[in-house]
């Protein structure tokens, strides 16, 4: 079965079907480094993780573009009532960014453009649509983007949100980013400059000033995946005017098909409420780990709603997915445990055997992979995903306790996990890679034990709690176990 994923653009679940298989352009909106991320913009960058991990699992040779917003009003207002420079200031949080992408393990973009290093493309983007009769620079210096000419080409404003502009009263000129909607208006490709602007400016052909920011995006995604490439994604406060205007400059300058799919993820509420500081409901990813969380846990969480579902992130939720985890942990920890120290009834066994067992009614699903992989393709139906690898895990612990489980099966059984975790990338590494600082103080226990000075031997279990780990006693030995 082919992937199918929901296009905003039709408004429709469509077949996946790359311009030039088996590549895949992708742009993914990336940050507006003016802050620490939160967790309703880690919602959306996980959720283009999982899609570019889903297309590689797929076969396809994703090439995933991020860009980074290290200058918009935003950014120039920070800048100027912190008093410092802008690279300095965007420097920062770049940096942040970075590490919780890693911590969230989200892999990185191949490529990561910044918008300060691309004003040439920029400028001469704006050129282009000058001389193709789109844009034009105002009496304030500014240069605006013509809705009314772009639509006299015969193109159309408002792909998105299909507006209707018969029953639209459009607005002169938008200065601003960001509008609403009901405001349609020529907007800002070039913003001349102004004394609150400081000193972030960059000489044009018409005086000095700044990109916008939609055009930003248009410059960047055109230049390193071509005019028309196949997938774009953001969160869906994106949709207008940030992605209605990248498609209005694209498509005005080069007069090609911008994005075939495009896709945006619904927003994160925090119990129930849209976030704000003044509501105590604000979380970085940065509060999260303060409170105890690990990025594994804080991943699980943001993989567990639709794409397109509202998600209500509530730090219950978050506790729910350390448990969930757990369960995941204990079960590969098992068949690791299986594969590493094989037990006699069941050593030996060759794959024929392992196979008929996974097909008989009491097998672990030896489907895990296939279903998982349906589930995806239904649109990114990650409910039904969990649900296969919550299926795979009981029926794996049911055959773990019954003994009836081969070296070859456990093997198998590994093998298809990793297969599925290159999409979730949630699985915890086994046991073994314990600090080893840990691992020594396991060793001394078991020293004392031996010795029979049992007061030292709890002394040093109760050390390892401290550190967040146990030992369980097994008929095998001792296992370490994270806390
Ligand atoms: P920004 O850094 O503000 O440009 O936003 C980065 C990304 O986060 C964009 O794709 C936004 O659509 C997305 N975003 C912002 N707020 C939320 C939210 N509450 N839930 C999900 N995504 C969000
Ligand atoms: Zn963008």
């Amino acid at each position: 079965m082919g992937l199918k994923l929901f296009n905003t653009l039709s408004r429709s679940i469509q077949e996946f079907a790359p311009l030039a298989p088996p590549k895949v352009g992708m742009y993914c909106c990336g940050p507006t480094v003016y802050d620490f991320a939160h967790i309703g913009n880690w919602r959306t960058f996980v959720f283009g993780d999982l899609v570019r991990r889903t297309l590689e699992f797929k076969g396809y040779a994703v090439t995933q573009v991020m860009n980074v917003t290290d200058v918009e009003d935003k950014i120039i207002k920070r800048v100027r009532e912190t008093k410092t420079s802008l690279s300095e200031f965007t420097g920062k949080y770049e940096a942040a960014f970075f590490e919780d992408l890693k911590t969230l393990n989200c892999l990185l973009p191949h490529q990561t453009p910044h918008a300060t290093e691309h004003i040439a493309e920029i400028i001469a983007l704006i050129e282009k649509l000058i001389a193709r009769g789109i844009a034009y620079q105002a009496a304030d210096g500014s240069v605006y983007f013509s809705i009314e000419k772009y639509r006299g080409c015969g193109c159309t404003y408002g792909q998105l949100l299909k507006l209707n502009f018969d029953e639209m009263r459009a607005g002169e000129r938008v200065k601003s980013d960001e509008y609403a909607k009901e405001s349609v208006a020529d907007f800002a490709l070039w913003k001349a400059r102004v004394p609150e602007d400081g000193d972030v400016c960059w000489p044009s052909p018409w005086g000095e000033g700044r990109p916008g920011w939609h055009i930003e995006c248009s410059a960047m995604s055109t230049k390193i995946l071509g005019p028309s490439f196949d997938l774009h994604l953001g969160g869906e406060d994106l949709i207008f005017p940030h992605h209605e205007d990248e498609i209005a400059q694209s498509e005005g300058a080069t007069g090609k098909h911008f994005v075939k799919y495009w896709l945006h993820g619904a927003h994160l509420l925090v119990e129930g409420k849209k976030m704000s500081k003044s509501l105590g409901n604000f979380f970085t990813l940065r509060d999260l780990l303060a409170k105890g969380f690990t990025g594994r846990e804080i991943r699980y969480s943001l993989l567990t709603a639709h794409y397109r579902e509202t998600f209500n992130f509530t730090l219950e939720g978050l506790s729910g997915a350390r448990t969930a985890l757990a369960r995941i942990d204990e079960c590969l920890g098992k068949l690791r445990e299986a594969v590493g120290a094989p037990n006699s009834d069941s050593a030996g066994t060759d794959v024929s055997s392992s196979q008929q067992h996974a097909d008989s009614e009491i097998g672990v699903p030896n489907d895990l992979v296939a279903r998982f992989a349906a589930a995806l393709d239904d649109d990114l139906n990650i409910s039904a995903a969990w649900g296969t690898v919550f299926e795979w895990v009981r029926e794996t612990n049911r055959r773990l306790a019954e003994n009836s489980l081969s070296t070859a099966e456990a093997t198998v059984a590994l093998t298809e996990w990793d297969k599925i975790d290159s999409v979730l990338g949630i699985g915890a590494p086994p046991a073994a890679d314990a600090p080893a600082e840990v691992v020594a103080l396991l060793e001394a226990r078991q020293a004392a034990r031996k010795a029979k000075d049992f007061k030292r031997a709890d002394a040093i279990r109760d050390k390892l709690k401290a550190k967040g780990w146990v030992i369980e006693d097994t008929p095998k030995g001792p296992k370490l176990k994270k806390i």
